[in-house]
């Protein structure tokens, strides 16, 4: 679904990404780790075209992402990627089902009964169906989170992007978020999750990505936890733990 081949990325003089490669297949999930400021949430930007690359190539479901990307080939992209933030940026004078609604209906020029239907059905994948008529500010963060994700499903992508949507939240909300990520998971979602919940990495994802310097250092399934072939692993999940 996903294949990164030696992607390259600078910020001026500053080289960010410095030739990541990684597939992911599809219904496949894959964590992304390391240290702030290694390029994890640069590597997810790049995936949907949110930034420009200066090297190497991107391929997701089909479409092909170079150095250079038209309107219309970035357009394409983003109808099949989702991508969720640490800040959940809902629009707070609409309606929970309105923020929901919003992308289908005018990126996708959805019919108003069938959006609303949609936002329904979305909303509940998230377990927030009851919440349909509430405003943002009447929300939790760990809800606002949730509806930042079924806003995300309303474009039905085939692959979800989540860059430490769990960050900002307290433990127990961080549950009810992880918890949702994991159904959707479950039910086959293509998912790309940068996090630093180590519990739901192992768990969940069938793969880790240890990201250090614009690289990847490491990659493994949940053994790579207990037994880190790298010394630079071992110390960073010494920390985290
Ligand atoms: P964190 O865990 O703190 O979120 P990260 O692994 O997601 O870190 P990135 O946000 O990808 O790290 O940033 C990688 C590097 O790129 C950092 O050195 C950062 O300062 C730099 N960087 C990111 N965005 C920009 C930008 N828009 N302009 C210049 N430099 C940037
Ligand atoms: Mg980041």
């Amino acid at each position: 679904a996903v294949s990164l081949r030696e992607v390259r990325k600078s910020y001026g003089p500053l080289e960010v990404l410095k030739g990541v490669s990684f597939d992911v297949a599809p219904g496949e999930v894959v964590a992304v780790i390391g240290a702030s400021g290694s390029g994890k949430s640069t590597a997810l930007r790049c995936i949907n075209g949110l930034e420009s690359i200066q090297g190497g190539s991107i391929e997701v479901c089909g479409h092909h992402v170079g150095t250079h990307l038209s309107e219309a080939g970035l357009r394409a992209l983003r109808q099949d990627v989702g991508i969720v933030f640490q800040s959940y940026n809902l629009f707070p004078h609409l309606t929970v089902e309105q923020n929901v609604t919003l992308a289908p209906r005018r990126v996708k020029r959805m019919g108003n009964s069938a959006a609303r239907e949609l936002a329904r059905d979305c909303l509940a994948q998230v377990g927030l169906a009851e919440k349909a008529d509430a405003y943002p500010e009447q929300l939790s963060g760990g809800q606002q989170q949730r509806v930042a994700i079924a806003r995300s499903l309303a474009m039905q992508p085939k692959v979800m992007l989540f860059d430490e949507v769990t960050s900002a939240l307290d433990p127990h909300l961080t549950g009810e978020v992880l918890r949702v990520m994991e159904k959707l998971a479950r039910d086959g979602m293509t998912m790309i999750t940068v996090t630093h919940e180590m519990g739901f990495a192992r768990r969940v994802a069938n793969r880790t990505i240890f990201m250090r310097n614009g690289l990847v250092w490491e990659v493994g399934g949940a053994e790579m936890f207990a037994q880190p072939r790298t010394p630079e692993l071992r110390d960073f999940l010494g920390h985290e733990l």
